[in-house]
């Protein structure tokens, strides 16, 4: 039986200390990342085309909600299996179920209507069962995942809003995943509720908004989101999505501050987007503001010596729950592997075995070019550039 290793962490949070053994490693570092929620993928199996019509009858959530992460493991669970693999090999503590924005109530909103035809419970028992089978017998933890509900949005009330909560959370603890997230909520107050309806199943408890240095969607600022959520029980709490790891950690430090000034110390987690983005800093909507979002948003990823920037900077700032949510690939989850390792006693993902960090690999390439950027001091000096003549830095309108 599965070691619930959160429960330990949790049971240990007092006596802190860093790379003494795996489970206090574990406290000092939890690498996590959504795996890809918005991430583009190609069906890579056998069934490719049938997989391929299944994705296009579902093509209305891929752009929309990421729907799509639930729906394709129920025809075919290879994709979805690979992607967990490749975010654990690459260093990642956490597997996340696929069961973003699984809710009963956001299956049959008009224009989706995939109520008809499948309920969250069942989506979401399939998306616990992939992940167990890919975790296995190993120390990766399962997290099970709420998102916002539309009853929220619609003004259905708290008992509604908990009524949706139940029938993930139902599924959840039938599977005994490691621990529970509320995450990517818009106003504090429906993460309050979740996290009192996660609380009440006795498991750890994370929640991250979705909220920039402006506040949530409702208007309270970041830091007193921050309290109200440790008041309300959650063991592990932050942001998550729609802003860039500099923005993300600016929202944090606010958070951290208002921890401080009231004597809470829950642990804290970041999980930005994987694009730069800071003309949306002050906007509720984030990178959904971008006119390039989702489809054109390549030239702005970051790179991996960037997330090697934001990793130290968020563990310097406290943060013990480091991951990224969209537009984060493998190779930034293993970045921050890398960047942290020595606060892990050296631990690595079996992804780095084969990878040199800051290009040192290149020390054999033939090419001189390339052997002459085998050093740290290149790709932390390096400015990236876009490559498309007149492309502007920012989008100016958003900046305003
Ligand atoms: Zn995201």
């Amino acid at each position: 039986m599965r070691v619930c290793r959160m429960k330990m962490i949790f049971a240990e949070k007092l006596s802190l200390v860093f790379g003494c053994n795996q489970h206090v490693i574990t406290q000092a570092v939890i690498f996590f990342s959504t795996a890809g929620g918005h991430r583009s993928r190609k069906c890579r199996s056998k069934r490719d085309s049938a997989c391929k019509k299944w994705e296009e009858k579902f093509s209305i959530f891929a752009c929309k909600n990421m729907l799509s992460d639930q729906l394709l493991p129920l025809y075919d669970a290879f994709p979805v299996k690979q992607l967990h693999k490749e975010y654990i090999r690459a260093g990642a503590d956490v597997v996340q179920a696929f069961t973003f924005y699984s809710t009963d109530d956001k299956l049959n909103l008009p224009g989706h209507e995939a109520g008809g035809t499948i309920t969250c419970k069942e989506l979401n028992r399939q998306a616990c069962t992939i992940a167990e089978k890919v975790v296995g017998e190993s120390d990766v933890l399962i997290c099970g995942a709420l998102s916002p509900t539309p009853s929220y949005t619609e003004g259905k009330g708290k008992e509604a809003v908990q009524r949706e909560f139940s029938k993930q959370v139902e599924v959840f603890v039938e599977h005994d995943v490691d621990f529970l997230l509320a995450e990517f909520i818009g106003c504090i107050e429906e993460a309050e509720w979740a996290i009192e309806l996660l609380k009440s199943t006795g498991k750890p408890v994370a929640c991250t908004l979705r909220t920039g240095p402006v506040g949530d969607n409702s208007g309270v600022p970041a830091g007193e989101c921050a309290v109200r959520m440790a008041k309300a029980g959650a063991d592990v709490i932050g942001v998550n999505c729609k802003f860039d790891p500099t923005t993300c950690l600016k929202t944090v430090r606010m958070m951290r501050e208002a921890l401080d000034r009231e004597g809470l110390s829950p642990f804290l987690m970041v999980q930005p987007v994987g694009f730069h983005c800071p003309e949306v800093e002050m906007q509720h909507e984030g990178y959904g503001m971008l006119p390039e979002n989702p489809f054109a948003l390549e030239p702005r990823q970051l790179t991996r010596f960037d997330v090697h920037k934001f990793a130290r900077a968020a563990y310097e700032l406290g943060v013990r729950y480091i991951g990224g949510c969209c537009g984060f690939e493998p190779h930034h989850i293993r970045a921050i592997a890398e960047e942290l390792s020595a606060e892990r006693g050296g631990r690595l993902g079996e992804g780095s075995k084969k990878h040199v960090p800051w290009g040192g690999a290149l020390t054999s390439s033939v090419l001189g070019t390339n052997r002459a950027k085998a050093s740290r001091e290149h790709w932390e000096g390096m400015q990236p550039a876009s490559g498309r003549p007149g492309h502007p830095n920012l989008q100016p309108k958003l900046m305003d």
